[in-house]
């Protein structure tokens, strides 16, 4: 059974990066049949925030992205405290008690002879009085993972392919803090391990925590999941700008984006695949590979989203935005105003145009005659039927007028503007009387 995880730190809102990596455990673990875990990586109290993980709810719940499962590291303290002890006992992790000063120093020694920046494993040579002199000094050791320098990373990356490190050209992490509290790397490998998390999909920032992860689980004495690193994603202008990783799901809610738009792009930029209008998630699904992703910086550009916004928009139907839509305005209103909407939000002003007053723009001395023998016709015409029609049909007969002279003025008049909805959807909504005093009225 496929199990993946979305595991956000709460220690701020999702950007859209954030909200790709979520979109894409959810379409892996849907289309494999699978199970979509959203972990709190909440270790850190002081920095997390309980209104963030609200929040990393709610923006899921938008995205109808709800997790089949909900944990959070800050309730699984005991079992990091007790996979510690266990790799203590096996000598995977040991205490260590430089302070950061004293690291700083060792690392510019070590690049001042042109070394690279490796913890030196000073604290593996400490003895059993050593750690009881420290400690009675009022030391306080932090943790760090011991690598084993034999043992070399190699993993087949579902996105990036083959990948190899070698474990003797990284330090020792650290895994806990003197104070006690916990870094990220291993209580990820642990959660991992024991939710049975599968596959590990993450960007590619994590590629080298991954190499270190890798021996996190075989000390453990557990099988590593699969891992997918997706390449970052940049704004259009080429780098993933401060704006870009500010923006998240109020953003789009208020630009009136809907979350189809969002899962639609985020699901198909960076691969082959042709980014394509769907609401229904049904073959993003159906079509998710990790194949399909490419290396290269996938390209998150505002003016496409806006364009797939308003395709998907213009797919809708009535029941799907009823709610969003201001009293009165029926199925037959949202089908005759859909095709002009960028936004949902937008019917509103179409919505406010049927049901007038419109303000029409000044006519000159031929366009108000030409009006006024509109008015008189429209008072004839059978208004049951197809009134659009027949009123253009009629005052083509009267007037000799064709194309944009026959029916611009009309839409001005009817509408104050210059384009918009069809107008033979439009007409029959603002109705018989209302049309005549309109176009009356210039
Ligand atoms: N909390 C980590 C992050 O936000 C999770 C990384 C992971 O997926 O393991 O980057």
């Amino acid at each position: 059974m496929t199990v993946t995880r979305f595991a956000p730190s709460p220690t701020g809102r999702l950007h859209v990066g954030n909200l790709r990596t979520a979109i894409l455990n959810w379409l892996f673990a849907r289309a494999r049949g699978g199970r979509f875990v959203l972990r709190i990586d909440d270790t850190d109290a002081e920095r997390g925030d309980e209104a963030f993980v609200a929040a990393i709810r709610g923006d899921l719940a938008w995205l109808d992205m709800a997790p089949d499962a909900e944990v959070r590291q800050s309730a699984r303290f005991d079992r990091y405290e007790a996979r510690l002890a266990e790799l203590a006992d096996a000598g995977r992790v040991y205490r260590a008690y430089e302070t950061p000063q004293e690291l700083d120093l060792k690392r510019k020694v070590q690049l001042g002879r042109g070394l690279p920046p490796v913890y030196d494993r000073a604290a593996l040579a400490l003895t059993d009085a050593d750690h009881a002199r420290l400690t009675a000094e009022g030391m306080r050791p932090h943790w760090r993972f011991r690598l084993d320098h034999d043992a070399p990373i190699e993993w087949d990356d579902l996105i990036r392919g083959g990948q190899r490190f070698d474990p003797g050209t990284m330090s020792d992490p650290v895994v806990r803090r003197a104070d006690g509290s916990w870094l990220y790397m291993l209580p990820s490998a642990i959660d991992d391990v024991e939710l049975a998390v599968t596959d590990v999909v993450r960007g590619e920032d994590h590629v080298s925590n991954t190499a270190l992860q890798l021996q996190m689980f075989a000390a453990m004495g557990a099988a590593p999941p699969r891992f997918a690193h997706a390449a970052l994603l940049t704004g259009a202008e080429g780098k993933l700008s401060k704006r870009l990783g500010s923006l998240g799901v109020d953003h789009f809610r208020a630009a009136g984006i809907e979350p189809a738009a969002i899962v639609a792009l985020l699901a198909r930029i960076g691969t082959s695949q042709p980014v394509e209008p769907f609401v229904d998630r049904a073959p993003l699904i159906a079509q998710f590979a990790f194949g399909h992703f490419g290396r290269a910086p996938a390209r998150f550009d505002d003016a496409e989203l806006a364009q797939l916004n308003a395709r998907i928009v213009h797919q809708l139907d009535y029941l799907a935005v009823a709610d969003r839509l201001p009293a009165g305005m029926d199925a037959a209103a949202w089908d005759a105003i859909r095709p002009n909407l960028a936004t949902v939000a937008e019917a509103a002003d179409w919505w406010a145009v049927v049901t007038g007053p419109v303000a029409a723009p000044a006519f000159d001395d031929g366009d108000r005659a030409y009006l006024v023998i509109a008015a008189q016709v429209a008072a004839t015409i059978d208004w049951s039927g197809d009134p659009w029609h027949a009123l253009t049909a009629a005052l083509m007969a009267a007037t000799g007028r064709k194309g944009r002279a026959l029916f611009l003025p009309l839409r001005r008049a009817l509408t104050g503007r210059d384009q918009g909805p069809d107008m033979a959807a439009l007409l029959p909504l603002i109705g018989r009387d209302a049309a005549i005093g309109r176009i009356a009225a210039v």
